[in-house]
């Protein structure tokens, strides 16, 4: 084989190596092609990128990634049975498709390349946001992450103040990255289609924070305010320790507000106050 048109239709793959879909695994595969060609389009030029994928299973966006030119792709698959179908796609594309073997929650992707790489990734959905946290951390080594999840994470990943979805997570990944809603997909897309409709988002890494703050600081403040997401301020914020409604009013907040109606900025205001105070 010497191309990945050479390479057998991924529902004879998912048949000839037995890969039944593993609830616990979060497997919902995608078969149809011209959406994972759409998903790995939404990272950008792949052209001489290296591209990290989590959880590859049969390899439908792992075909995609490198045909849309990634120069290296290093795929980190948990389950076992998937490597012989993985195999036969790095025979497909000689020296560019390295498969590791791993659980993405142990391992440390960033001592795999040198440099930056993109992510590009449907998540299996019981991990995906503990995953997007941990490389919050390490978002210097990553120019960028596109990644699928379930609507109602990335509704929280994407949501703006005064709404139902906004709060800890909109707050951390709009700080450090910009944030970007590509497209839904629907549940029939996938075998097995999973209960929920699914909804890919692009987020790159900022080189500074959006405004200054101590990240610690920043979300466990945060973390008080929407601890109690219905109560104003002045209440919700007592847990801190430190004088809630001084602290307000140095930052420029009226103690009356809630939470979910403040902006990133007045948060990072808060945050700064609460670590002078
Ligand atoms: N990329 C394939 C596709 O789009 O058809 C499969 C996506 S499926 C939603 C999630 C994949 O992640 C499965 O192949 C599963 O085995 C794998 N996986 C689940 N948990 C994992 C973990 N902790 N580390 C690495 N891979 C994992």
């Amino acid at each position: 084989m010497v191309d990945g048109d050479a390479l057998p239709p991924l529902r004879e793959v998912i048949a000839r190596y037995g890969l039944n879909a593993e609830k616990s695994l979060g497997q919902n595969f995608l078969l149809d092609l011209n959406l994972t060609g759409r998903i790995a389009r939404c990272a950008g030029s792949l052209q001489g990128e290296t591209v990290i994928e989590i959880g590859p299973g049969p390899g439908g966006l792992t075909r995609a990634i490198l045909d849309a030119g990634a120069k290296r792709l290093i795929a980190i698959e948990k389950d076992t049975r998937c490597l012989p179908a993985l195999a036969d796609i790095a025979a497909a594309y000689p020296d560019r498709l390295e498969v590791v073997n791993d659980d993405a929650l142990e391992i440390d992707e960033t001592a795999l390349f040198d440099g930056k790489a993109k992510i590009i990734a449907n998540l299996p959905y019981n991990v995906a946001t503990p995953l997007l946290i941990k490389w919050l951390g390490e978002r210097e080594r990553f120019s960028s992450l596109t990644l699928m999840f379930q609507k109602e994470v990335a509704d929280r990943i994407t949501a703006v103040p005064r709404t139902k979805a906004y709060g800890r997570l909109s707050i951390l990944c709009q700080w450090l990255c910009e944030t970007r809603r590509e497209f839904d997909i629907s549940p029939r897309a996938f075998t097995p289609p999973p209960k929920v409709t699914s909804t890919v988002v692009t987020l790159r890494p900022r080189e500074t924070p959006l405004y200054p703050a101590d990240q610690e600081v920043l979300e466990k403040v945060v973390a008080a305010a929407f601890g109690q997401r219905r109560k104003m301020l002045r209440a919700s914020l007592k847990p801190l320790g430190k004088p809630a409604e001084e602290m307000l009013e140095k930052a420029g907040i009226a103690p009356t507000r809630r939470a979910e109606e403040l902006t990133t900025q007045e948060f990072c205001a808060l945050a700064r106050v609460y670590a002078d105070q």
